[in-house]
């Protein structure tokens, strides 16, 4: 009998400093994510990497207690290469490659935003779909054509869950009550009535959302409105924009299934509005459960088996972290 193989996922592009184990049939014994919740303020990237480092024994050893499997067992260790936060992915990387170098095995390098495509539709079982992808550090709509997935449209500037992040700092809200803070926005949202008039930004394909962050923080600050009416038109304002554009997206790819996935993904109404344009258009409407939506290590280690099985491997040299890199640079061989 062959021996049976499993691919050890870590992801640490931001916050969130997870492990994953996935087997080869996209089986996921174990997903236990860390998530780093600064005192006040935004995320420190060094800060977080400090947290990162402090959480990963615990963290290792609480997803080999759930694979009920052993060190020796893995034979594949991915990492997330980027896109993301130095000191974060870094911290990351060491791990990976201090476990591959110890167990004798590959190194995969993963793009992070390939990594949240894929877990979507390995959980959803959406074959090739266009998908929304918005978290507190990306907002792209993509789809698979010609070897890649294509960005179709993006964020200028913030993404979608940092302008409910902010937002819901501005607003004094704390993460400390255990929500997160575009979870809190969304209940205190259900609150809120009065549609008030805020800028609405699409540019072509993409959407730019600190205009819109500046205005609504500015009338807070003025105690015009309610914070129910303000996380509500918030909410209406730059939701209606991102399916805006996945919706025209839609309509140029004709794909059959729209996959909404990240951590802004667990939204009830983010999920009302693209479900709506899904039916529109007779494509099947799926979201990733939200485990599998934020940032996670199984999504790391499934896509090091996809890559893993058709070649790809990432030697210790090449395995420095990239910052910067975009969803349309790699080249995805498992789809035909
Ligand atoms: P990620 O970057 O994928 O780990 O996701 C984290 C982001 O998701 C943060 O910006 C959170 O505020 C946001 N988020 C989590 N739950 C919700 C929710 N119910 N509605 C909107 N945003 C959410
Ligand atoms: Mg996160």
């Amino acid at each position: 009998m062959m021996k049976k193989s499993y691919c050890l996922g870590i992801e640490s592009t931001a916050d969130d400093f997870s492990v994953g184990i996935s087997n080869f049939d996209g089986k996921i014994l174990a997903n236990v994510i860390s998530a780093y919740i600064p005192e006040k303020g935004g995320i420190h990237p060094r800060e977080a990497a400090r947290h990162h480092a402090e959480v990963a024994d615990k963290v290792l050893e609480e997803a080999f207690k759930k694979a009920k499997i052993k060190l020796k067992e893995i034979s594949i260790i991915a990492f997330s290469q980027g896109p993301g936060l130095g000191p974060c992915l870094r911290t990351g990387a060491t791990v990976a490659r201090a476990l591959a170098a110890y167990l004798n095995v590959p190194l995969v390098g993963v793009n992070h935003c390939v990594a949240h495509i894929e877990i979507g539709k390995l959980t959803t079982g959406a074959a090739d779909p266009l998908t929304l992808y918005v978290s507190g550090g990306n907002t792209i709509v993509s789809a698979f054509d010609s070897g890649r997935y294509r960005v179709f449209g993006e964020t200028l500037d913030i993404a979608l869950g940092n302008c409910l992040d902010v937002f819901a700092r501005e607003a004094g809200l704390s993460q400390r009550a255990g929500l997160p803070f575009g979870a809190m926005v969304e209940k205190i949202a259900g609150k809120g009535k009065k549609l008030i008039p805020l800028p609405y930004t699409v540019k072509g394909m993409d959407v730019s959302l600190s205009g819109l962050l500046t205005a609504t923080v500015n009338l807070l600050k003025q105690s015009t409105y309610s914070l129910e009416d303000l996380c509500y038109s918030l909410q209406e304002t730059a939701f209606s924009m991102v399916t805006e554009i996945t919706e025209r997206a839609l309509t140029h790819t004709e794909k059959k299934e729209v996959l909404l996935t990240g951590g802004v993904a667990a939204n009830k109404r983010l999920q009302s509005m693209i479900k709506y344009i899904a039916e529109e258009h007779d494509a099947n409407f799926c979201v990733a459960p939200t485990q599998f939506s934020i940032d996670n290590g199984a999504m790391i280690a499934w896509t090091g088996i996809l890559a893993y099985r058709h070649g790809v491997t990432t030697p210790v040299e090449k395995s420095f972290v990239r910052l910067k890199w975009r969803l349309e640079e790699v080249a995805i061989p498992w789809i035909k």
